[in-house]
């Protein structure tokens, strides 16, 4: 259904100072130390985290996880992992499922990522079961109706999207000693997200923030909700993951590409939505995922409470690395995994309201969030920011930072647009 709401331009623009504007930037480069907002956010009553958090070291929680891989990456693998010492709990002609130590997921979410550029390329499970359900084939999605008729009010808004905003989004999360989904930093981030977001969100009835809390890891997701005017049951989802990793804990790991430069485009989409006082007629839904890097857990997880309690997602689109323009085309849309008819439909949003170019390419099995959407039968897409091959070099190292990307989003600011162009035309 579609309802024009009053676009009100005369509604002063909230001032809100950018994280890395901020007087007092995080200094959790000794992994102890906490930025007062996240001490704040830790402080209120966050839904779902009353219960003490669980221990953070692996070596503490020698907890079992169940892996879906594909079986021709087991057989390329070869002994680069140690798979032939093991026996399969589950094999199909296309994948294989394998008993784990959660400890051992760094490791091989480390050689997927040197081997095959695939980060993480396998799916983590909690239960062999779930791990198991893997082996049937994804429902098909709903076609959703896409249709681009909302011109005006994307204009408007597209004029909104700003390049320091998502530097500043950026250089806070990148700031953080590592965001590794078992640290005390990688803890501490999304705490400070709810906390920031829930700020931005002041004086929006109709704008909720929560944590997710995971069952079997300490990093929480966050989870934000602009309810709909018209249809608040239909939901769009868009987000990115929040954690990050250069193989382990320890490691100094920026993340500044992978990834909060997604996370700092979800963060603009959802600045602009405010600053214009946009009120879409469906339900939105920004999310910063946990434990991606650990094989996709955080929004495994979700997707999977979303389908089981009946939620009607009519899009999701997956932000992973938005600031390295490494091929000839701006926008790289995946086509595996993903609904072929949101990515055509993204693809006009990137003709008609912007003056890129796009391409697209296949990213593999279990490559990134979209995945987890796909999976339980929901629309799902990624605009990536290069081809495969053609990817930020710097990712899962400590120079992963908003330097070694010239100091700028001048390529994030693409996808800013094409998600803000997004929301618009799918919310309506
Ligand atoms: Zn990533």
């Amino acid at each position: 259904m579609r309802r024009l709401l009053p676009f009100l331009l005369a509604v002063p623009f909230l001032v809100l100072t950018a994280p890395a504007r901020a007087a007092t930037l995080p200094d959790f480069d000794r992994g102890i130390t906490l930025h007062p907002l996240v001490q704040q956010a830790m402080d209120v009553a966050v839904p779902g985290v009353s219960a003490p958090t669980p221990a953070i070291s692996p070596a503490a929680a020698p907890e079992t996880v169940w892996i879906s891989i594909l079986t021709q990456d087991v057989t390329a693998l070869g002994e680069e992992f140690n798979f032939p010492e093991r026996k399969p709990a589950g094999q199909n002609g296309v994948l294989s499922v394998y008993e784990l130590r959660a400890a051992e997921l760094d490791r091989l979410g480390d050689i997927m990522q040197r081997k095959f550029r695939r980060s993480p390329g396998f799916f983590a499970h909690s239960s062999l079961r779930s791990a198991q359900q893997d082996f049937t084939l994804p429902p098909l999605a709903a076609a959703a109706a896409y249709t681009i008729d909302q011109g005006e009010k994307v204009s408007t808004m597209l004029q909104l999207v700003d390049e320091s905003s998502i530097t500043g989004m950026i250089s806070t999360l990148s700031a953080y000693k590592t965001r590794y989904y078992r640290s005390v930093t990688g803890i501490a981030a999304p705490k400070w997200l709810y906390g920031y977001w829930t700020q931005l969100a002041a004086g929006r009835p109709d704008i909720s923030v929560a944590t997710f809390r995971h069952s079997a890891f300490p990093q929480e997701s966050v989870i934000l909700t602009v309810t709909g005017a018209v249809e608040p049951e239909k939901v769009i989802v868009i987000g990115g993951h929040i954690d990050c990793t250069s193989g382990g804990a320890d490691n100094p790991a920026p993340g500044a590409d992978d990834n909060a430069s997604g996370i700092a485009v979800t963060n603009e989409v959802l600045r602009v939505l405010i600053a214009s006082g946009y009120r879409p007629a469906q339900t939105l839904k920004f999310m910063a995922f946990a434990a991606e890097e650990a094989g996709l857990r955080g929004s495994a997880e979700i997707a999977a409470a979303f389908k089981k309690q009946g939620v009607a997602v009519q899009g999701m689109l997956n932000l992973d690395m938005a600031n390295f323009k490494g091929s000839a085309q701006d926008i790289n849309f995946v086509t595996d995994n993903t609904n072929s008819d949101q990515n055509a439909f993204l693809g006009k949003l990137v003709d008609i309201y912007t003056p890129y170019t796009w391409a697209t390419f296949k990213c593999g099995y279990g490559c990134s969030d979209h995945a987890s959407w796909t999976k339980n039968g929901y629309p799902a897409s990624l605009p990536f920011e290069s081809k495969m091959e053609e990817y930020n070099p710097a990712i899962h190292t400590a120079n992963d930072t908003l330097e070694q990307m010239g100091g700028r989003a001048t390529h994030a600011v693409k996808f800013a647009k094409l998600a803000v162009a997004y929301m618009v035309e799918l919310a309506k």
